[in-house]
């Protein structure tokens, strides 16, 4: 068997793995964007290192684009295996892959704008919102806690990791004649305070463990003190001073978070009932498919739902206590 590390290596984005075992199975952990650097970026992400085509499955942890991103692409070079993960994790990408095509669409236009002024030639986008709506037939959901035979040598299961809606650790049996390898990969680790998801649970055992780092040389801000914040703030702005709560938000995850957050303040009387902005059609079909998975949230969660059906809307089940 040989491990290739193909992205988030000495940098947090582009997570790609590639695992050749001795039958020639190609199996990619992660097929991630790499993000952030501009029109080196675009460039980084368009080189392969493999041919798609010879792929025979994506093993994917979570739905971030720099985990997930670039499966529009490889589809449209040639790759037609499977992408394999949870079922929350499949109902995030068929919204955030197609967001990520309509992105590259658009920037491509501008970019090509500017070009044309320079008499240069127009390119074209990495993928398209159709590259990305199409590669969704190739995902298969699973479960978590169960384990998948997907061949005769290759056995895969999901375990919670915490960090976003869907997100696990892989835990991938590979027998290679007679020989058996586990291999354990983390993808990002969540913390044990998540507001909405349950805290990560334990993982089988691994013969290897590839794992991420990126926050591993700092410490958190504690929880109770960032609430605090936000509501102060919020009370300040949108109470005393009368202003509007706009959230331009894009991220996936927080936003719900946060939204959550604010409808405890009305629950609780902190906050009294006060329009609010999300301003993201993302975040907001996000939302929907976090209400579809409840089951995933923490026993907080399920507690503030004996009273309140639906916390991740903003319809305020209290008077405000002055
Ligand atoms: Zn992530």
């Amino acid at each position: 068997m040989k491990i290739q590390f193909l992205g988030a290596a000495g940098e947090v984005t582009g997570s790609k793995h590639l695992i050749t075992t001795d039958h020639g199975k190609k199996i990619l952990l992660d097929c991630g964007s790499f993000q952030g650097k501009g029109l080196e970026t675009d460039q980084m992400n368009r080189e392969l290192s493999f041919a798609p085509e010879e792929l025979d499955h994506i093993i994917l942890t979570h739905a971030h684009i720099d985990h997930s991103g670039l499966i529009p692409y490889y589809y449209k070079q040639g790759f037609r295996g499977s992408v394999i993960c949870t079922h929350a994790t499949r109902d995030l990408c068929a919204i955030m892959l197609a967001d990520s095509g309509f992105i590259q669409e658009h920037d491509t236009q501008w970019f090509n704008k500017k070009r044309a002024r320079k008499g240069l030639p127009p390119v074209e986008p990495i993928y398209t919102q159709k590259d990305a709506q199409h590669c969704m037939e190739l995902f298969i959901g699973v479960a978590p806690n169960r384990k998948l035979q997907i061949d005769n040598n290759l056995k895969v299961k999901f375990t919670n990791s915490g960090h976003m809606l869907g997100s696990a650790v892989v835990t991938l049996e590979v027998d290679e004649m007679g020989t058996m390898t586990r291999i354990g990969y983390t993808g990002d680790i969540g913390r044990p305070g998540n507001y909405l998801l349950r805290p990560p649970d334990a993982f089988p055992q691994c013969d290897y463990l590839i794992t991420e780092s990126t926050y591993g040389d700092r410490l958190h801000q504690d929880k109770q003190g960032a609430e605090d914040e936000l509501l102060r703030i919020v009370k300040y702005t949108c109470v005393e001073k009368k202003g509007k709560l706009i959230i331009p938000s894009f991220a996936i995850g927080r936003t719900q978070e946060v939204v959550y957050m604010l409808n405890n303040f009305y629950n609780e009387g902190k906050l009294p009932r006060i329009p609010i902005y999300v301003d993201s059609p993302l975040a907001v079909n996000a939302t929907d498919i976090f209400r579809m998975h409840y089951d995933q949230f923490n026993a907080e969660v399920q507690q503030v739902m004996e009273n309140d059906t639906d916390p991740l809307d903003l319809e305020p089940c209290a008077t405000l206590k002055m």
